[in-house]
């Protein structure tokens, strides 16, 4: 086993005692079938379904995820990502039209954050290779060179056609920001047509609560520690289900990938300003909505706007709440957000 295999593996142990602690801090739900755990989309993705689940609705869903998987990552060199990227500069791709509605949404995000998320993030992204075998710190001049190759307005997308053509060679799009809360609301849906009342979807820290609880008391969601193990939470959401609706909680933050060098902590969200990870003071910010894929674009985008800004932006948004954990490890939060702070050395302050 290599060392990011045994570290993945690490990840998938320690993941699995954390979901436990998520699954707790549910307050009690009947449950007929276990739930279903599978790596894909880089993480460790896991699906309960409460009543009328079935294994071919299990299967259903990680089916649907793990062509999302293969529709979208730079990983895979068929995907429709890799071969928008491999025609940068040369010529327009036809895609598949879940792929074009994620870069379609992508672009309004990087337009509406004002290119703080930005999807043709790709070199930079992969030029640090922070979730690769090979992560390290690229030299000055390294970053330097791949900057101008960042700008979300030089995606030309066709609707009629379905293609999309980056304008400039060698641009490269990254969707890991965006890809799997998209794929979190493909599963919920999924879930919704397939008649199951109540469900949790976590992918990778990515949740969508479908339904409400039998007693209809709110769902009870930690939301984690960012300088501690996964599973290790700073306080609990609760969230009120609605039946046949979705709701959906994610997170960004300084702990989910990243590299030591030298006694620094670099993580995974940048900066498509300076190309180094984005430092405002923030260990993570919690995104509270009813749309996954929205929900994991404003983490990453906010993450990098900061405090004022980003809290301006979801403020601006309907039926969107945030937590924000600072690295003084004070939190703010938006109104709406019901939160319970319940690790001492973290504290609520309520200015904005
Ligand atoms: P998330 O964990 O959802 O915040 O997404 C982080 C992932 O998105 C990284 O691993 C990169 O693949 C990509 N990414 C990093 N920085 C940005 C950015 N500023 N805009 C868009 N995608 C990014
Ligand atoms: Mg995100």
């Amino acid at each position: 086993m290599n060392t990011n295999l045994l570290s993945n593996f690490k990840k998938f142990l320690l993941h699995c005692l954390g979901l436990f602690s998520v699954l707790s801090a549910f307050v009690s739900c009947t449950q007929a079938e276990p739930s279903k755990t599978e790596f894909a989309l880089g993480t460790i993705c896991t699906v309960t379904l409460f009543d009328e689940a079935t294994d071919i609705i299990y299967d259903d869903i990680f089916n649907k995820i793990r062509e999302i998987e293969n529709l979208m990552s730079v990983n895979i060199s068929a995907s429709d990502i890799s071969r928008i990227n491999a025609a940068a500069g040369i010529t327009p791709v036809h895609i598949d039209k879940d792929v074009f509605e994620v870069i379609e949404q992508a672009v309004y995000f990087a337009k509406i954050s004002d290119g703080a998320f930005d999807p043709t993030i790709g070199n930079l992204v992969s030029l640090w290779g922070i979730s690769s075998d090979s992560p390290r710190v690229p030299s000055r001049e390294e970053i330097a060179e791949v900057l101008p190759l960042i700008n979300w307005q030089d995606i030309e997308l066709n609707e009629n056609e379905q293609t999309v053509f980056l304008k400039r060679s060698s641009m490269a799009l990254d969707l890991g920001a965006i890809a799997k809360g998209y794929a979190a609301d493909a599963a919920a849906a999924i879930i919704s047509k397939a008649g199951v009342k109540r469900a949790i979807i976590d992918l990778g820290g990515n949740i969508v609560l479908t339904g409400e609880k039998k007693d209809k008391s709110a769902w009870r969601v930690g939301i984690q520690n960012p300088v501690e193990q996964r599973g290790q939470y700073i306080g609990v959401l609760r969230i009120l289900g609605e039946a046949n609706k979705a709701r959906t909680i994610v997170t960004s933050g300084v702990n989910e990938r990243f590299i030591e060098k030298d006694g620094v902590h670099y993580h995974h969200i940048f900066s498509p300003d300076s190309g180094y990870p984005a430092e405002n003071g923030l260990l993570s910010v919690t995104i509270i909505t009813t749309n996954s894929m929205n929900a994991d674009a404003l983490s990453t985008a906010v993450f990098v706007l900061g405090y004022e800004k980003g809290r301006a932006l979801i403020e601006s948004i309907a039926e969107t709440e945030a937590v924000f954990i600072f690295e003084d490890y004070s939190v703010k939060k938006t109104d709406g957000a019901d939160l319970t702070i319940t690790d001492n050395a973290f504290s609520l302050v309520n200015i904005k």
